[in-house]
């Protein structure tokens, strides 16, 4: 997923972007978005995964050590929040409320993963909530045909090549909300300066810290590229596995699923049936044993009185949502 959001906005300079962003069409087609997203596929999606497989095949000259594992987290961590309790609870489904300042470095943070500006991932969740696993999703694995193949070619999709090319969602028709934040807006037209500034600053600890280029090198590797590319493919799976593979507590109207396996790296983004079930929940993880490190952000947000209106449903409208046969093993 990529865009440009200046060009998207520019609606009527159509002759020079081929934009057609009219109010009311739910997508916009152009070349020039094509090629954007195209770019965007390469530039983020497939050369971390190639960056990673060097970081490996470096671990035979000089094992990796406690500096690289910690920026590696560390970034993973601050990155993964941007994304889930930014990109995803607060600007897509605003399930709770919070300052300007907090606003921005959220956009900030979410940037960094390199999954796409801001407008572009709410417009794309948002079509993803309106229209999950109907043809108009723009990552479902449930649409790839009967059987094995028809499977693996739908985990394939909903995972990886979607993001090569799909149809662009209308920001003004989707996220009308975040165009008008102007901090906001301001600070998600910098998406590339963002996404390099989370790769300096790994490479700035990593020197720093082991006082050689060399470190600098491997935070660089670690810290930025590798864990742009686990970030990404944590977040992915829950496109791919999370519609597929899993169990289901709420019966919903798609095929979203929960993953235990997941819940750690994904920082609670894995309990999807639950978070279908109730899209404006701050809390992803409804049962005491379903670990979201999200949420536990929020509430020390909201702690320290810089989050309210954190929304979440009570017990009563838990257990009414849910499938009989789920209740004993839930509870
Ligand atoms: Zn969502
Ligand atoms: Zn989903």
């Amino acid at each position: 997923m990529f865009v440009d959001v200046d060009n998207a906005l520019k609606s009527n300079i159509s002759e020079e972007t081929g934009v057609d962003s009219n109010k009311h069409s739910k997508t916009i087609s152009s070349n020039y978005l094509k090629g954007l997203q195209l770019r965007h596929f390469l530039l983020y999606d497939v050369l971390p995964g190639v960056g990673s497989a060097i970081a490996i095949g470096l671990l035979w000259l000089q094992p990796i050590s406690l500096i690289e594992i910690s920026l590696l987290v560390g970034m993973w961590v601050l990155t993964g929040i941007g994304v889930t309790v930014g990109f995803h609870r607060h600007f897509t489904h605003r399930s709770f409320q919070t300052s300007t300042p907090i606003r921005v470095l959220l956009t900030i943070l979410g940037s960094m993963a390199a999954q796409g500006p801001l407008t572009s991932w709410v417009a794309l969740h948002r079509r993803h909530h309106e229209y999950s696993d109907r043809p108009e999703d723009p990552h479902s694995p449930r649409l790839h045909g009967e059987g094995i193949w028809g499977r693996i070619r739908g985990l394939w999709h909903s995972h990886f090549s979607w993001m090569m090319a799909h149809e662009y969602p209308n920001i003004v028709h989707y996220a009308p909300d975040i165009l008008r934040d102007k901090a906001v807006m301001k600070t998600s037209r910098l998406y590339s300066v963002w996404i390099l500034l989370g790769l300096v600053i790994p490479a700035i600890l990593g020197g720093v810290l082991s006082g050689t280029l060399q470190g600098a090198g491997l935070g660089f590797l670690w810290g930025g590229v590798v864990r742009i590319f686990l970030v990404g493919n944590t977040v992915w799976a829950i496109n791919s596995f999370g519609h597929v593979y899993g169990s289901r507590p709420f019966k919903t109207s798609e095929y979203s699923t929960n993953n235990v396996w997941l819940a750690v790296s994904s920082l609670g983004e894995s309990w999807h049936n639950n978070h279908h079930a109730f899209q404006s929940s701050a809390k992803f993880g409804l049962w005491w044993w379903q670990i979201d490190f999200g949420y536990w952000v929020i509430r020390g947000l909201e702690i320290l009185g810089l989050a309210w209106d954190v929304k979440a449903p009570t017990p009563k409208m838990i257990e009414a949502r849910l499938k009989p046969s789920s209740q004993s093993q839930q509870m």
